[in-house]
């Protein structure tokens, strides 16, 4: 029988909570994961990520909250009866044992016959193509062949869940890329779960299904990777998902989400994307790859007059960094070259440029002022 994943149908975080001294490291933590999704845990460093890991493997009790599995409770069970399977960053292999050894340790522990053994230990090493190496010591690897090595040991034990803390975060810049492929391979072929930590963006939008993206041990937003890209719910998901131009402008006026903002010299049409109203001080938040170079000669009214500060290569375009007249630097892309000090004008389709509140405790305070007011009146 070929390796298979153990079954649930769901598992079950409900506000769990785990705090170091007085600090708060994550903070009521609700996500339901379905059976067979692939679940990326994504923010900056620091922002709870390994804790929430951590307390859904059993290495860190929970302060706050529960975990379970369809009907079973398991915050409460230690890691080794919770039957996950962990890759870790640094691979954590046995330097003395072979590869096939290092695999075969976990069933051996729990006294797997011995032509089972065998049987499961060939199939996990043909999984991760490492058939040619199974002889060899860790020493003798490649990072990429460690890391597969720890893949395979994890997969070995059919465990329900695979928990996956930074795995590629020591490979170079290529076999990162050849492993994402190969992670998202194996979870499919073998129907898994997986609960996968990074805090690199592009390596969570191209493997998971869904994005836990965290801050400051919050959960600011759950959703498919096209959602969290070109949807984020406030500024600091758009910070993090890549939208590098934010620029602090005010409302001009509004109707709807239909925004105009200006300040700085600028004054352009947006997409409000949380609740604002003319004169609030707002963010405006454009990814460099919506905001384009308009081609020679054309400058279309409602675009940005900037002068290029500088020009990088980057395959099919040019990642251009200009100023405005008054002193505001943006991050944009060109498919021509343009020349350093040439004047330009930028476009933005006003659905690509998003306005969030600047700081939610001053929009908060102004949406009590707000309704302060309609009660005086
Ligand atoms: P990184 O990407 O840098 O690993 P992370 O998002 O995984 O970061 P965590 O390791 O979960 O973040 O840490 C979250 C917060 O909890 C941080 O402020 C960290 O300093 C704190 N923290 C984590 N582990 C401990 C510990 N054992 N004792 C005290 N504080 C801790």
């Amino acid at each position: 029988m070929a390796i298979q994943a153990g079954s649930f149908r769901t598992l079950e975080l409900t506000d769990v909570g785990r705090s170091f001294g007085g600090h708060n490291a994550l903070t009521d933590l609700n996500l339901t994961i379905r059976a067979g999704e692939f679940i990326a845990l994504l923010g900056p460093s620091g922002c709870g990520k390994s804790t929430a890991l951590n307390c859904l493997a059993g290495l860190l009790p929970l302060t706050h909250g529960t975990i379970r599995i369809d009907d079973e409770r398991i915050d409460t069970l230690p890691a080794e009866k919770r039957g996950f399977g962990m890759v870790f960053q640094n691979y954590a292999l046995f330097p003395h044992l072979s590869v096939e050894k290092n695999v075969a340790f976990g069933l051996q522990m729990r006294n797997v016959p011995k032509a089972e053994l065998k049987k499961r230990v060939a199939e996990a090493i043909a999984l991760v193509k490492l058939e040619d190496h199974a002889r060899k010591l860790p020493g003798q690897l490649s990072g990429g062949q460690q890391q597969r090595v720890a893949i395979a040991r994890a997969i070995v034990l059919e465990p329900r869940l695979v928990l996956m803390d930074e795995p590629l975060s020591n490979l170079d810049a290529k076999l990162r890329l050849d492993m994402r492929t190969e992670i998202r391979r194996i979870h499919q072929n073998l129907g898994l779960t997986t609960v996968y930590v990074t805090h690199d963006q592009e390596e969570a939008l191209s493997m998971a299904d869904r994005l836990v993206v965290l801050r400051e041990g919050r959960v600011q937003q759950v959703g498919s990777p096209e959602e969290v890209h070109t949807s984020p719910v406030n500024w600091h998901v758009a910070d993090f998902m890549g939208y590098r131009n934010m620029l602090d402008l005010e409302v001009a006026s509004a109707d709807a989400d239909r925004v105009v903002v200006a300040g700085s010299g600028l004054r352009l049409r947006a997409t409000a994307v949380e609740r604002v109203a003319v004169g609030d001080k707002v963010r405006l938040a454009m990814r460099p790859e919506d905001v384009r170079i308009a081609p020679d000669g054309a400058a279309p009214a409602e675009s940005i007059p900037a002068t290029v500060a500088v020009v990088e290569y980057h395959g099919r375009e040019f990642a251009v960094g200009v100023s405005t007249a008054s002193g505001l630097t943006l991050h944009v892309r060109s498919d021509h070259a343009p020349q350093v000090g040439q004047e330009v004008a930028l476009v933005v389709a006003p659905e690509r440029a998003l306005v969030f509140r600047s700081s939610l405790d001053a929009a908060d305070l102004s949406e009590v002022e707000r309704d302060l007011e309609e009660v005086r009146t």
